[in-house]
């Protein structure tokens, strides 16, 4: 952060002066994405005019008393004295937004910006200007992630603070576990393979679900080592069952992943230090994260699927559903997200969509997998449809992986 020492004295002054008045008040950062874009296309004196303009219309926005700061090429500290609420932080923060719906005028090329901006308030979010700037930071972050003009900061991002040096810890350490839960052939009722799904029981916050932990990891260097752990974790479960053609297990990738370079590399490497056939590889990625890197992700799901690994589309149904670039995909099959297969049972649109999926995939010959079956009626539905594969709490729930392979060792022929 550009200025930053006399930012932080701004704040601790801030700060001094809401405990002698028993106040609150707001740090906003405000980014101005387009302001760098204006430098880049029309020179850096046409971007010095427009941050000129910028920082104008923000001051003009704002009460008498409260301050702006330059703090890079394109963001601003704004410090907000005697709030009373949250409600007011947010309202300063809309009327910012008002301020920026023209095109920046009186530059030589009027140009439309659109500000982003995250809020902390003090004291509920930090102590002093440290805390305070990088959690307005973070709900910075939050805004460009969820496309919203302004967020405050959120409790509960503070677990996202203690998280990386603990799941950084515990990857280092090996200390996540892999749980693997079965996929049922709906047609002959036999486990087909499983999902290597991730576990992380932290000492400080117990259970802590993939749900939480792999998003956070999206946010870092994180989500590489996970990926790595997991790969290697599975493969080296998949090693114990020497050799059993017949099953797959299917790893969960992160697309921010898979645009890295060197990624197909790591995973041909692993696959040859445990021995594991290509072909018993599914790699998933998500639906809705697969919007990101389009065109990365294509290419390095192609060489994925030249080397016979087979690539499914996760949690299909949840995000905005494109049929379309399901089109351009290297995909093999089709997760369908639980969220469409609860509903079956109860509402037969529901179950229409079901079965209109499971047939627009079969036609363009892909296979089928349901998620999240947690009735007998609704495994004998899917059966009926068509459904290919099946998985849920009905037919068997994420378990340690070493107990899903040694039930299964025991199951199989021991010439096998
Ligand atoms: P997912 O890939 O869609 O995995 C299926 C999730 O549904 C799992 O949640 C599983 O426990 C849960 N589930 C399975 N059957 C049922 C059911 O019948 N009812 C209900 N309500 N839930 C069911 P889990 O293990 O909490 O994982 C959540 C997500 O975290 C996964 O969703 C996956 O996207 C991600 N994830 C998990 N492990 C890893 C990992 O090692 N690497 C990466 N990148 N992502 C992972
Ligand atoms: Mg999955
Ligand atoms: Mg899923």
């Amino acid at each position: 952060m550009l200025n930053r020492e006399s930012i932080f004295n701004a704040i601790e002054e801030c700060v001094a002066a809401a405990n002698a008045a028993g106040e609150h008040f707001a740090v906003l950062i405000l980014r101005v994405p387009g302001l760098r874009e204006i430098s880049l296309r029309f020179g850096y004196a046409q971007g010095e005019q427009a941050e000129d303009k910028a920082h104008a219309l923000t001051r003009d926005s704002l009460r008498p008393g409260d301050q702006v700061f330059r703090a890079g090429d394109d963001s601003f500290v704004v410090l907000l004295p005697s709030i009373a609420n949250h409600n007011h932080a947010m309202l300063a923060g809309t009327r910012l937004i008002h301020a920026f719906e023209q095109p920046l005028d009186g530059t030589a090329s009027p140009w439309l910006v659109r500000p982003v901006m995250g809020i902390a308030i003090y004291p509920e979010h930090g102590p002093g200007a440290d805390h305070l700037c990088r959690r307005a930071g973070m709900a910075l972050d939050e805004s460009q992630r969820r496309g919203e003009p302004c967020t405050i900061y959120r409790q509960h991002d503070i677990q996202i603070e203690i998280f990386y040096e603990e799941l950084r810890e515990a990857l280092d350490a090996n200390r996540l576990r892999v749980f693997f839960q079965p996929i049922v052939n709906l047609r002959t009722g036999r486990i087909a393979g499983a999902e290597s799904l991730a576990r992380w029981s932290s000492p400080k916050h117990g259970e802590v679900s993939p749900a939480n932990f792999v998003p956070f990891s999206e946010q870092s260097d994180l989500i590489s080592i996970l990926t790595r752990w997991s790969v290697n974790a599975t493969m080296r479960h998949m090693a114990s069952l020497h050799g059993a053609p017949e099953l797959s297990f299917s790893i969960n990738f992160s697309p921010r992943v898979l645009s890295r370079p060197g990624m197909v590399e790591q995973l041909l490497g692993a696959l040859d230090i445990w021995g594991v056939a290509p072909t018993s590889i599914v790699v998933e990625i998500t639906e809705t994260t697969l919007v990101n890197d389009l065109e990365v992700s294509i290419q390095v799901l192609r060489r994925l699927r030249e080397h016979g690994m087979r690539i499914a589309i996760d949690d299909f149904g949840t995000g905005y559903a494109s049929i379309a670039y399901l089109r351009q995909f290297p995909a093999t099959e089709l997760k369908l997200d639980q969220s469409l297969i609860a509903g079956m049972r109860n509402d037969p649109h529901a179950a229409k969509l079901v079965r209109a999926i499971i047939t627009m995939a079969h036609n363009m010959d892909l296979s089928t997998v349901a998620e999240g079956i947690e009735e007998q009626v609704t495994q004998d539905m899917l059966a009926d449809i068509g459904c290919d594969y099946g998985q849920g709490f009905h037919l068997g729930r994420p378990e340690p992986a070493a107990d899903f392979i040694r039930r299964l060792s025991a199951s199989r022929p021991a010439d096998s």
